[in-house]
């Protein structure tokens, strides 16, 4: 008998050393992701995996729209709970993992105790840093074939992953905050600079071909003179957006500065990205944006047409990113000089340059 209690003893040690060995593998692949979309699907695959979790959401901390939420809003559900919610001060003032059966009797809980209710969720789990709640990781039920209910053990595993992704969490906001333009969500100067010595890198290495695009607006002062500042905000937002659907996922978008923006294509062919700037620069012709009387009515719609220059990297000693960016910019200055609203290759030109 008290062999079969050793036995037992040693195989429970063993699962649990597999168990935490697991919990360090899952933390230290979330610590080197810098994504934030990597970082939630990391602990929401760690979830169904591991947990037997019928499927997971997040709900993030979000001050959009000045009002401080936590919110979740991908394809499959979308959830906002505001911070003046019972329930968050409930979860403040309790940070650890929480079964939806504990608010049950929490005064001012019983919308989102129903709420939970109704999407099957089981454990309510604060993701907190230094303290500060950043985000709400909900589990929903357990796999029927895994026992439905979690055990306890579970419960303090999930406590642990929802620490190391707490501060995942946190390090990829403040990567975010470092390489995001604010105002257009593009990538910011700084990042675009590093990202191209990386790509030129590449390029070097693999003896791919590389371009880069340079963007700017035609006349957009007179659109701030005339519709005010506001307008000309939104019009760069628009124009952002738009750069980001017209290019491939690996391509790189940023904002060089005011209204001047900038592409990374890494391997593709001057024919190619001709083909690329003139989609963009078209669609970026087709935007209209509203114009809004005394009333804020809409009156009338104006456009906006941008000047695009483009080079391609040279693979010789002498060439320099710094060199790249000259080419494209002045090839963007071609286009402007010759009407705007137009695309302009740098190789097209440096003969005229030069000569
Ligand atoms: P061009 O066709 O020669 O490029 O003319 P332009 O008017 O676009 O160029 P200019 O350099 O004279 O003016 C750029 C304007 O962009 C002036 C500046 O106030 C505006 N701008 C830069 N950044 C922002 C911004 O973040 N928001 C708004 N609304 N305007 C901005
Ligand atoms: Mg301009
Ligand atoms: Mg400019």
């Amino acid at each position: 008998m008290e062999t079969l209690d050793y036995e037992e003893s040693i195989d429970d040690f063993k699962r649990r050393i597999f168990d935490l060995n697991t919990m360090l593998d899952i933390g230290k692949t979330l610590n080197a992701s810098l994504s934030l979309e990597d970082v939630l699907d990391i602990i929401i695959l760690t979830c169904s995996g591991h947990f037997h979790s019928s499927d997971a959401i997040i709900l993030l901390y979000s001050e959009k729209d000045n009002m401080p939420h936590f919110i979740c809003d991908t394809e499959e559900e979308a959830m906002s709970i505001e911070c003046s919610d019972p329930l968050i001060n409930f979860i403040n003032d309790n940070q650890r993992v929480l079964e939806k059966e504990d608010l049950k009797n929490i005064p001012g809980c019983k919308k989102v105790y129903d709420r939970f209710n109704r999407m099957e969720v089981e454990l309510i789990v604060p993701l907190s840093y230094k303290g500060r709640i950043n985000g709400i990781l909900c589990l929903k039920q357990k796999e029927e074939e895994f026992g439905s209910v979690y055990t306890e053990d579970e419960k303090q595993y999930v406590g642990i992953i929802a620490g190391f992704g707490s501060v995942a969490i946190e390090n990829a906001r403040l990567y975010e905050i470092a390489t995001i333009d604010l105002k257009t969500k593009l990538y910011n100067h700084g990042f675009f600079q590093n990202r191209l010595i990386e790509e030129i890198e590449r390029s070097e290495r693999y003896k791919t071909d590389l371009t880069l695009l340079m963007i700017d607006l035609d006349h957009f002062k007179n659109v701030n003179d005339t519709y005010g500042h506001m307008v000309g905000d939104n019009v760069l937002i628009k124009v952002a957006d738009t750069i980001k659907h017209q290019i491939r996922a690996f391509d790189v978008p940023a904002r060089f500065g005011g209204e001047e923006f900038t592409v990374i294509l890494p391997e593709t062919s001057s024919d190619d990205t001709l083909i690329v700037a003139e989609r963009l620069r078209k669609s970026i012709e087709k935007l209209s944006f509203p114009i809004s009387d005394g009333n804020k009515k809409v009156s009338d719609y104006f456009n906006i047409t941008v000047s695009i220059g483009f080079a391609r990297y040279i693979h010789s000693a002498s060439m320099t990113d710094d060199i790249l960016i000259d080419n494209a910019d002045r090839a963007m200055y071609h286009a402007k000089e010759h009407g705007r609203n137009q695309v302009v290759f740098y190789d097209n030109i440096k003969e005229i340059k030069a000569s």
